[in-house]
């Protein structure tokens, strides 16, 4: 098996650095290939900006990303730094990020190469997402460490559920662009840690890797639990993530926005833009 992980944390002797090491040995004593792309080390530029278009623009008066991006994948004219990374991404059939969570997020060097590297065109084009992604039949995973104990990351924790923090990478990047995401790998308070947890972390990793081929899938809904507006279908309950079931039969309280008679007109126009994009969507998909 090939294996990209890309590496987000700026201390070579951090324990992010040493969950990184770990997946490299553990990995090739297993027979697989690794590629590194260790971001900060690579000094790896982290905004989208009008320096990625330089040589040729779609449209030179306005400076709309993905449009951009999608006239460079049409023309072969990526920068050559995201150009490296897509061929990495190509070549491998797993995908492993490795960061410390930062503001319940990815660190921006990370999100940045997310922006930058799974472009429109290159990763995801009109009708292609989810089950008809471009990377479907690779398996991409998280490996990531935390501030504070898994207590506080458990679903009744002070700071919320990790696989809902984790969720917009595993369904907004992975599964989005048709990779089978695998459950993420979470190493808590490592600074909080003694030596010897940590050691006990870094082998649970080792452990985990050496059984990757084997690892269950995180669970999606299928595309036929949902509807043509692409909501899950009333009676179905949500299963992953974010999702809720306002629909189905045991309904959990509303919001107190749902409630509220104050935004009418913003209702409105959200409720306009819903009908544009759904028939654009289904226009795309069908
Ligand atoms: C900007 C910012 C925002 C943050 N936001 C959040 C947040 O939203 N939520 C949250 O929970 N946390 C947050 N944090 C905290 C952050 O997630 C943790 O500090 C980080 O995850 C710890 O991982 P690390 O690799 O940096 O640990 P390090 O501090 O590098 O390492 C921890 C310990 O492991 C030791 N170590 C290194 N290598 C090895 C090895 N091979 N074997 C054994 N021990 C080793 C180190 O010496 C150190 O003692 C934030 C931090 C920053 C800077």
């Amino acid at each position: 098996m090939k294996v990209l992980i890309v590496h987000a944390h700026p201390d070579p002797a951090s324990f992010n650095a040493a969950l990184k090491d770990t997946a490299v040995a553990t990995l090739r004593a297993q027979g697989h290939e690794v590629q590194v792309s260790d971001l900060y080390a690579m000094g790896f530029k982290a905004v989208p900006d009008a320096e990625d278009f330089t040589d040729t623009r779609r449209d030179p008066e306005r400076l709309q990303i993905d449009v951009e991006q999608e006239h460079q994948y049409e023309t072969g004219t990526h920068p050559p730094d995201v150009a490296a990374e897509q061929a990495k991404v190509e070549w491998c059939d797993l995908l492993i990020l490795q960061f410390p969570i930062w503001w319940f997020s990815m660190p921006a060097v990370l999100k940045g190469w997310v922006e930058r590297v799974m472009s429109r065109g290159f990763a995801y084009r009109r009708g292609r997402k989810h089950a008809k992604g471009v990377f479907l039949g690779r398996r991409a995973m998280i490996c990531c460490t935390t501030g504070t104990s898994a207590a506080t990351y458990a679903p009744d924790g002070i700071e919320g559920d990790i696989q809902h923090l984790l969720w917009p990478v595993n369904n907004g990047v992975f599964h989005y662009l048709g990779f089978t995401p695998l459950p993420p790998f979470v190493a808590f308070a490592p600074r909080q840690a003694t030596d010897e947890d940590r050691r006990e972390l870094l082998d649970a990793y080792a452990h985990r890797l050496r059984r990757i081929e084997d690892v269950e899938p995180l669970y999606f809904h299928p595309r036929e639990d949902y509807g043509p507006d692409q909501r899950l279908l009333p009676g179905v309950e949500a299963r992953s993530g974010f999702q809720r079931s306002p629909r189905a039969p045991h309904r959990p309280a509303a919001p107190a926005e749902e409630h509220s008679d104050e935004r009418g007109p913003e209702k409105k126009i959200e409720k306009k833009i819903r009908a544009d994009v759904d028939s654009a969507a289904s226009a795309a998909t069908s």
